[in-house]
């Protein structure tokens, strides 16, 4: 079905502000990372469609550098668009990236932060500014292999588990698991570029349909069919934005089909207790809420706890929509990820689990800057099955 545009909805929001609080309004805190990290009308759901109406639609106030920033400081994560009792709600998401999408085409200005990220995928390839060369570097030491015709899998790394230190030992549990099952894959390497998910999101759809046309002429070349993935953010494009050939895996389901079939054993040492939050890729864009949970719940020496808000509800990490690099949302004591964790401790867990490089990098962050590194620590789901950490 043919995307809604924004413009025809936009003025359907009334601004009643449901939607920047939790389901049930539980005093638990918001539903929208950035009305959480801003407290400001105009930072929240409703307020920024009546921003997006008046600067964008009506043009009753002028386009400024802080409009681009509120506008960007949204993470995507679909929390509003199951808040809001509105047919129009579920396009929420659509509606922001189309308005950046304007914003981009209009030449209007960006936030600095999210210039360079685009700048940095245009020249380099990734996110980081990293030398292309540099981006098979994760697995040096390991016996995996580059990618070639009769593999079963691609395993597609993505920028943040290629070039971040602390996703990169993610990448690395999810190459040893797959190598310990016999899965028949290999990488990219060096010839890995961005996927794109962030760009499109952002509203560079220029640079997004390079990418992707980028991507989709390797992943033939090479005769690529089915793609595992370590970052929800990459198995979302992949599988939603892409020419759709391809077989799309977030790696939390070929692990629990690995398991099922008894290839992949699990660890038998007590880990504890055991939180597990929902990445929004993951689990609101794209529905996986069970297989996170069945890899652990089949790993005997873990008692899984949920928090107060998982599954559709789960609060942002506050790193999506390109926030983990841009800063505008993830940053200082109110950000999103700080909360976060505490609703983790709340559980009484002394585990956070997480299936998502991103959720790692901004989880990890807010555990050590709320001095709470003594009460939990933050795994990625490889990272539990492969080390047992
Ligand atoms: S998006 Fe929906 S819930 Fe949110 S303020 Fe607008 S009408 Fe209300
Ligand atoms: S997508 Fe998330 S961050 Fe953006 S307005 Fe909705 S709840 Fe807030």
């Amino acid at each position: 079905m043919a995307e809604l545009d924004y413009r025809s909805l936009v003025h359907r929001c009334f601004r009643c502000g449901f939607c920047k609080l939790t389901h049930d309004y539980s005093p638990v805190g918001f539903n929208c990372p950035m009305y959480h990290r801003f407290r400001l009308e105009t930072y929240s759901p409703g307020g920024l469609n009546w921003l997006i109406r008046a600067a964008l639609l009506t043009k009753s106030i002028e386009w400024t550098d802080h409009l681009s920033e509120i506008l960007y400081s949204c993470t995507m994560c679909g929390n509003c668009a199951e808040a809001c009792r509105f047919e129009f709600g579920k396009d929420m998401v659509n509606m922001f990236r189309q308005a950046r999408e304007d914003v981009v085409e209009t030449q209007l200005g960006l936030p600095k932060m999210v210039s360079q990220f685009l700048e940095n995928v245009y020249l380099y390839g990734n996110a980081f500014r990293e030398a292309r060369e540099a981006r098979g570097d994760w697995a040096a030491g390991l016996p995996v292999k580059q990618f070639a015709d009769g593999d079963e899998y691609l395993y597609y790394v993505g920028c943040v588990g290629s070039y971040d230190s602390r996703s990169r030992k993610a990448a690395r549990a999810l190459a040893s698991l797959l190598l310990k099952a016999s899965v028949s894959f290999g990488i990219l390497g060096q010839e890995e570029e961005c996927d794109g998910n962030e760009v499109r999101l952002l509203g560079e759809q220029g640079l997004f349909e390079r990418q992707r046309d980028r991507n989709i002429e390797k992943f033939k070349e090479l005769g690529v069919k089915k793609i595992v993935t370590l970052s929800p953010h990459s198995y979302n494009t992949l599988k939603n934005d892409y020419s759709g050939e391809f077989e799309v895996l977030h790696y939390t389901q070929l692990l629990r089909d690995l398991i099922r079939a008894g290839t992949l054993p699990v660890p038998q040492r007590a880990v504890g207790k055991v939180t597990y939050h929902d990445p929004c890729f993951l689990g609101r864009h794209n529905g996986e809420y069970d297989a996170p949970r069945e890899i652990l719940d089949s790993i005997p020496g873990i008692d899984l706890v949920e928090m107060e808000r998982s599954r559709n509800t789960a609060f942002c990490c506050g790193g999506g929509g390109a926030n983990f690099y841009t800063g505008i949302s993830a940053k200082g004591k109110e950000q999103a990820s700080n909360a976060r964790v505490w609703d983790a401790v709340n559980t009484g867990a002394n585990v956070l689990a997480v299936a998502c490089p991103v959720c790692l990098m901004t989880l990890e962050d807010a555990v050590k800057s709320e001095g709470i590194d003594d009460r939990i620590i933050v795994r990625d789901i490889s990272e539990i099955l492969a080390d047992n950490k």
